[in-house]
């Protein structure tokens, strides 16, 4: 309506211009545009009020959509089938020197090669791909808004968009991308899209700990 209301005003305002000699005399004619420009601007403000209401909508429908995302339990089981706590070391995450990637962001598991993986947490498989130092990987978003990251895999058994629970087989333990010299293993990494600023300290990268979590403190006693 108002686009139609914006449009006559145009014309009227044309017509004006070009064809009256005098303007502006004061005939029905221009009380009509008068009453059209104030129409006009009541809905232009109109449009302003609802688009400020659909904005704070939006964002309270945000907030509460990562508030419920934060309150899904995690309940972390280890990854690899058969794996426990003398299947890696606890000294890697975040160990120096770690080539191109300077510190190790997750942990290595290592098992037999073709080892069944499974999903850590229920989530959305976000990403499947071979590309780079991870080789073959899967990436799941998990409760709490974390990203949970399996690289290495010689076999991907997971699409993009399937949704996994503890028991959702998403591939079997390998040495691909820059694992190729080195026995098979699982490289689990943890991510957080919500950071947390106090962890960061003072180690190399140490401003990335926001956004990285050691996936041993969510496995220990499984
Ligand atoms: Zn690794």
């Amino acid at each position: 309506m108002d686009v139609w209301i914006c449009v006559l005003n145009y014309l009227l305002t044309l017509k004006d211009t070009f064809h009256t000699p005098t303007p502006p005399f004061h005939t029905a004619k221009h009380e009509m545009l008068g009453c059209i420009v104030l129409l006009q601007y009541l809905c232009v403000e109109n449009n302003a009020n609802n688009m400020k209401r659909i904005l704070s909508r939006i964002l309270l429908a945000l907030v509460v959509i990562v508030v419920l995302g934060m309150l899904i339990p995690q309940n972390l089981k280890m990854p690899v089938v058969g794996a426990d706590s003398n299947s890696y070391n606890h000294e890697t995450f975040w160990y120096e020197g770690w080539g191109t990637s300077i510190v190790h962001k997750g942990i290595d598991v290592f098992a037999r090669r073709g080892t069944r993986v499974n999903s850590a947490t229920i989530g959305i498989v976000l990403c499947t791909a071979e590309y780079g130092k991870g080789g073959k990987f899967v990436l799941v978003l998990g409760p709490k808004w974390r990203l949970h990251y399996y690289a290495h895999l010689d076999e991907i058994t997971t699409k993009p968009l399937a949704l996994v629970g503890h028991g959702t087989q998403i591939g079997t333990v390998g040495n691909t991308g820059n694992a190729a010299t080195t026995p098979a293993h699982l490289h689990y990494g943890i991510g957080t899209l919500i950071p947390y600023p106090w962890r960061i300290d003072d180690a190399p990268l140490g401003h990335q700990k926001a956004f990285y979590l050691n996936p041993i403190d969510y496995l220990k006693g499984k």
